[in-house]
């Protein structure tokens, strides 16, 4: 048991829960980041991006991404803890969702974790190959979102 009588939490799985169960739009805007555009085209939160709208949101049977081309990143809701946009501790965050859940859910949620998560998309070389052109100036903007688009639509399947 841990301090005040509450039982330790595997970090893997307050990771897993932020990851699969809170949308981006909540935990961002839970931090004063408000994220709006067309077809979920979005300012990436992630690094110095204010001229074009260089990321995607989208969601897929894993919970929400955000997934960034500039920077060739694939970003969960976890990261936001990750990688410093708040201090906020996300067992917090986790122990308040937790309570919320029905146990049919919270056994689902165990069951999943671990299973195949963060792989890359079946059709990624398809994509990287259209970011390559793009760097050389031999693919648009429109091409690269079109192509991650497509890669939308695999993880989806
Ligand atoms: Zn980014």
């Amino acid at each position: 048991m841990g301090i005040g009588g509450l039982q330790d939490v595997d970090p893997k799985l307050i990771r897993h829960v932020i990851n699969t169960v809170v949308p981006f739009k909540t935990i961002l805007g839970s931090i004063g980041i408000f994220i709006s555009g067309a077809e979920e085209s979005i300012y990436c939160p992630f690094h110095d991006n204010t001229e074009t709208r260089a990321a995607k949101l989208f969601k897929d049977k894993e919970g929400d991404k955000i997934w960034c081309f500039a920077e060739r990143r694939m970003y969960r809701p976890y990261d936001v803890f990750k990688e410093g946009l708040t201090d906020k501790d996300p067992e917090v965050v986790y122990r308040r969702i937790w309570s919320k859940l029905d146990n049919q859910t919270k056994e689902r949620i165990i069951s999943e974790m671990g299973k195949g998560f963060d792989i890359k998309p079946k059709n990624w070389d398809l994509l990287e190959g259209i970011l390559t052109k793009y760097k050389r100036g031999e693919a648009s903007y429109s091409d690269v979102l079109k192509g991650i688009l497509r890669l939308e639509v695999s993880i989806d399947v």
